[in-house]
């Protein structure tokens, strides 16, 4: 028996986020059903997709287009930390550790799972190292495959830019190989950030 087809088109709206099959859509649209409070996330959802923006410049998810970051004066505008996801911007911020800007990707190069490189905020990047006024990228996607296929990605795209000048680093190898930039302590990331590195260029 079919549900009926209110009921039917939110389990299928469920069924859209990533990691939540069939049974576990069903489950979260009867909790909705049952529980009156759940309406409330109904609306968090609307103020969060029309409160929010894309920054123009880093990318980043914002309440401002430039976002606080990049219209910080007092931040420096030549530093660029180049990270997976605006959750990853969070875990550097908490740090205290970082004093530049950040280019968030929003997601990682993983052809396999249908993310490929034109679905990264790549082209962005290679826009800003074109206007110039950068003096080094720093490579911070994860230290897992994705992520250094990623770093690979990027580098490629930054040397095709052909700023000569440009340094690139990538965070220090210190890092659990593995591991999800947002998950590390506080001075494993700061370490990571001191301790980074020029990465090989052609
Ligand atoms: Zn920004």
């Amino acid at each position: 028996m079919a549900y009926p087809e209110p009921l039917e088109n939110l389990v299928a709206a469920f069924e859209l986020f990533p990691g939540i099959g069939r049974r576990s859509a069903e489950r979260l649209a009867f909790h909705v059903l049952r529980d009156p409070a759940a309406r409330e996330l109904a609306r968090a959802i609307d103020r969060a997709v029309e409160g929010t923006r894309r920054c123009g410049v880093c990318c980043n998810i914002s309440e401002t287009d430039p976002c606080s970051i990049c219209s910080d004066p007092t931040r420096d505008g030549g530093l660029v930390c180049v990270v997976e996801e605006p959750r990853h911007v969070e875990a550097i911020e908490r740090s205290n550790a970082f004093r530049g800007r950040y280019h968030v990707l929003l997601g990682a190069f993983h052809p396999a799972d249908g993310t490929e490189a034109e679905h990264l905020t790549v082209d962005k990047l290679v826009q800003r190292v074109r206007r110039g006024g950068l003096r080094e990228v720093i490579l911070g996607t994860d230290p897992d495959a994705e992520g250094e296929a990623t770093a690979r990605l990027i580098l490629d795209a930054i040397e095709a830019a052909g700023d000569r000048s440009l340094v690139i680093t990538r965070l220090a190898r210190g890092l659990p190989a593995g591991s999800a930039i947002e998950y590390l302590h506080r001075g494993v990331l700061e370490d990571a950030l001191a301790e980074r590195r020029p990465v090989r260029r052609r």
